[in-house]
């Protein structure tokens, strides 16, 4: 597929996940406008994407509002928002606004400009979930005033406000709902469970187990990722889908297998599991597939050596 006439918009273009994709639509020949305000994204992953003539950045806070845009555009990608549980208790007000005034700022711009829109939402709007694995069709189980609320409600919050503007102004929507996901390009210190894991396995330190260990997640590398999140922006169906890697462990064999595949000398210890830390997360994928055939394709420990690669170097 060549996109070389198409020009994308990236909002959090700095941050691990939408580096990654601002890249592929690069590599696929389109120009793409990178926006961040570098809350959580890292200036690496912009200098980066700035080697290749066709990325344009402009900082910002897209829930202040959007620089001015003279270009056409023609995608729209709003994946602007901090996703980890620290983030969840540092900066609840900025999670909050970028997923409410800034989605409502990029939804009013792709109406404006005739652009496709997608968000990217969450695994978190099941909560903690009821249904397992969870198919698109799951209403969730959210705890509204948890630790983990300012995300899960902003996202469902964004969720809904896609949907009105589909409704009301028949505007192009898509929605993702993105599963945990890992790879080259993650802050070291983000404090989810595959950057911990692999630096504490890299300094030989013990690795930091939550609870007993039993609960569940499905990790997915992220360039399975990005080609998921891709199949739907170019597919025709406006109501949400997941997106993943329907592979799923617990955290205490996540915690083994990463500490065999890195050959580390860790060990293991416990900690206090975290309010309201869901107890099983695995995305049943059958709509994606349906529509696109998609099926993950990097193993576990592939993209564990992938990544502990990344975090050696940096
Ligand atoms: N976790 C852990 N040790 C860590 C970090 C996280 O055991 O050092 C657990 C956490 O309690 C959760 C799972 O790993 O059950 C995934 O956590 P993460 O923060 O990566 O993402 P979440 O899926 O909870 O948003």
């Amino acid at each position: 597929m060549s996109l070389e006439e198409k020009t994308i918009l990236v909002a959090g273009a700095a941050g691990f996940v939408p580096s990654h994709l601002s890249q592929h639509y690069l590599d696929l020949g389109a120009k793409v406008i990178g926006l961040d305000n570098f809350i959580t994204g890292s200036p690496q992953n912009i200098e980066k994407l700035s080697k290749n003539s066709n990325f344009k950045f402009l900082e910002c806070n897209i829930y202040e509002g959007l620089p001015t845009l003279t270009e056409n555009i023609d995608y729209v990608f709003s994946l602007a928002s901090p996703a980890s549980p620290i983030d969840f208790s540092e900066i609840p007000l900025e999670i909050m606004r970028v997923n409410s005034e800034g989605t409502l700022n990029l939804l009013n711009l792709s109406k404006e400009k005739g652009a496709r829109f997608l968000e990217a939402s969450t695994s978190e709007v099941y909560g903690d979930p009821q249904e397992h694995p969870q198919k698109e069709t799951y209403l969730g189980h959210v705890n509204p005033i948890g630790p983990r609320s300012c995300y899960d409600e902003s996202k469902r919050f964004a969720e809904a406000l896609t949907m009105s503007f589909y409704r009301k102004f028949n505007l192009e929507t898509r929605i993702v709902r993105i599963f945990n996901t890992y790879g080259p390009g993650m802050r070291p210190n983000d404090g989810r469970v595959i950057p911990n894991f692999i630096n504490q396995a890299l300094k030989g330190e013990d690795l930091t187990v939550y609870g007993d260990g039993s609960q569940t997640r499905s990790f997915c590398f992220v360039t399975d990722l990005v080609e998921a999140i891709h199949l739907v922006m170019f597919g025709d169906d406006p109501t949400p889908f997941n997106c993943g890697n329907p592979n799923e462990v617990t955290i205490l064999e996540c915690a083994e297998q990463i500490i065999k595949v890195l050959n580390s000398s860790s060990k293991i210890s416990f900690r206090e599991l975290p309010e309201d830390d869901p107890k099983k997360r695995k995305p049943d994928l059958t709509k994606l597939k349906k529509m696109s055939g998609y099926a993950p394709k990097v193993s576990f420990e592939d993209g564990i050596n992938k990544t502990a690669e990344f975090f050696k170097k940096i």
